[in-house]
């Protein structure tokens, strides 16, 4: 059996960021899963599944709504519910890290949860804009810090 990379990190040591989580190619593209880590894994609380569920919708979103929104693949929580994978095709380090910054700013003044129709979401009880936004809050805070930005961490 063929062990999953994310399954090799050492998660007890692994801190909120964004990082490289795997770099895959296929003919031309390069195609670049970003893991972005809000919690600290058994030490911080999980994401509720009304956090992960409000900023999943409000991060796909409003990612697709900047300039570069082609190279967004797949936005989506993990299962583990601290922190999000995002899929990207010819998206560096450094785009992701100032596209999901504008993100993150456009939700914190986001006025509607995008997506909250019945016939648009599995299940949109669980959508609720000021849990997303809280998310919003909390991991721009994590991206504006000058060791994301200055030197990308590997996992
Ligand atoms: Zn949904």
């Amino acid at each position: 059996m063929t062990n999953l990379p994310s399954f090799e990190i050492d998660h007890d040591l692994l801190l909120p960021g964004l990082y490289t989580s795997r770099a895959d190619v296929f003919g031309p593209a390069s195609i670049t899963t970003y893991d972005l880590r809000i919690r600290r894994p058994y030490k911080d609380p999980t994401l509720t599944v009304e956090e992960g569920h409000s900023f999943e919708h409000l991060l796909a979103y409003y990612l697709r709504q900047l300039p570069e929104a082609k190279k967004i693949i797949y936005v989506g929580p993990m299962g583990c519910l601290t922190g999000f994978y995002v899929i990207t095709c010819c998206l560096d380090y450094e785009s992701i890290h100032q596209n999901l910054m504008q993100a993150c700013e456009l939700i914190c003044e986001a006025t509607k949860m995008p997506g909250d129709k019945k016939a648009m979401c599995g299940n949109n009880r669980t959508l609720n804009l000021a849990a997303g936004k809280n998310v919003a809050r909390e991991y721009l805070n994590i991206l504006k810090s000058p060791t994301i930005a200055d030197n990308p961490p590997k996992l």
